[in-house]
This record gives structure tokens, sequence and C-alpha cells, in this order.
């Protein structure tokens, strides 16, 4: 058979030693090598009751903001939806009625909210390009799951606790975006 390029090597296939053929010697390096790592420190952690700090620019799940009374900051400006390489984010917006001004902060809200974690390549894009605070990346990750849908979060997933009624539920969540954005400034 004509070889293609002259980087062909013949290998010599030697006899093996006396020593070579006892294995036992090799054995025994082998088992040296494997004692002395019970002695070294632990390169693995027991996660998850330990966890390892995260980096400074580490961004996890989103979350979508509410103001200090509890309005969604979100005025459907789809700005977050444009920036994203991925096209993870999709909205549906509505025009805020008369009466609903405690539950929205602007005059048009999102009606429905996604993204696809699965798509999601957590470049952080979405937040830099929001005008209205509304979205932030934070130090959670997706949990595993199953099944593709589970990975697409919808207003559900992503709203933080409202402050009037789970006061210390959203400051947690407040100081999580304000602690993450310290870091990454
Ligand atoms: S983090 Fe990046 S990829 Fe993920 S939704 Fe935001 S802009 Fe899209
Ligand atoms: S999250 Fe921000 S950028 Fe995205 S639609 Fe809402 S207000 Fe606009």
């Amino acid at each position: 058979m004509q070889a293609l390029t002259n980087r062909v090597k013949v290998l010599d296939q030697k006899p093996l030693t006396f020593k070579e053929r006892l294995y036992l010697p090799a054995i025994f390096s082998g088992m040296l090598i494997t004692f002395s790592h019970l002695f070294k420190k632990k390169a693995t952690i027991n996660y998850p009751e330990q966890k390892r700090p995260f980096s400074p620019v580490f961004r996890g799940l989103h979350i979508l903001n509410r103001d200090e009374e509890g309005r969604e900051r979100c005025t459907a400006c789809g700005l977050c939806a444009v920036s994203c390489p991925a096209e993870a984010i999709t909205m549906e917006s509505a025009e805020r009625q008369k009466g609903e001004e405690g539950l929205y902060r602007e005059e048009k809200y999102a009606a429905k909210y996604e993204i696809n974690m699965l798509r999601c390549i957590f470049c952080g894009l979405c937040e830099e390009a929001c005008p209205k605070d509304a979205i932030y990346l934070t130090e959670t990750f997706a949990p595993a799951n199953y099944s593709r849908k589970s990975f697409i979060y919808g207003k559900p997933d992503l709203l933080i606790p409202d402050p009037t009624k789970e006061p210390e539920a959203f400051a947690k969540a407040q100081g999580g975006i304000k602690a993450h954005k310290e870091k990454v400034r």
C-alpha cells in the first residue's frame, strides 16, 4: 500500500526483558503513585455540602427585578431579546390597565417573558442592554433536569419575590444583585 506522507514510522517490537515479564515492579510503582496521593491535598470537594466560591465574573441564572413597591420593572421594550446573540429570550407585551399601577411600573409590561436556558450562553448582554434595571444574571445555576421544556424559564421562575409580601426574600434577591454588580464592576 502506498503511503500518503513520508511520516510513517516502522515500530520495533522489542521482546520484554525479564523484569518486565515479572510485572510486579510495574504494579508496585503504580501502587506507590496511588498511595502517595493519599497524603496530598484533595482536588475534589464534598458537593453540595461544600461549595467552591464563584469567579467574580461568573454569570448564572437570570432574575426579573421589581422596584421597592413590588412593581415589575420590565417594560417589554425587547432590547434584551434583540441584544441576545443566542435568541434565547421571547416575550409578549401588554398595556397596563387602569388599577394595575401597583403591579407594573411602566405603561407597558411583559405579559409573557421566557428564557430558554438551553440556548443561553450566559454572556450577560441582556443585562447590559436593559434600560430599566429589570434583568440580572445571578450566581445561581440552572438545576439539572430530564426534559427540555423544564429549561424554558417563564415569569414565575424569573420574577423575584414581592417586597410588600416577602420583604426578607426580596432583600435576599436584591442583595444578590448588588453583590454580583459590585463584583463584576
Ligand atoms: S445571557 Fe446572553 S445568551 Fe443568555 S439570554 Fe442574556 S443575552 Fe441571551
Ligand atoms: S428586561 Fe429590560 S430590556 Fe428586556 S424587555 Fe424588559 S425592560 Fe426591556
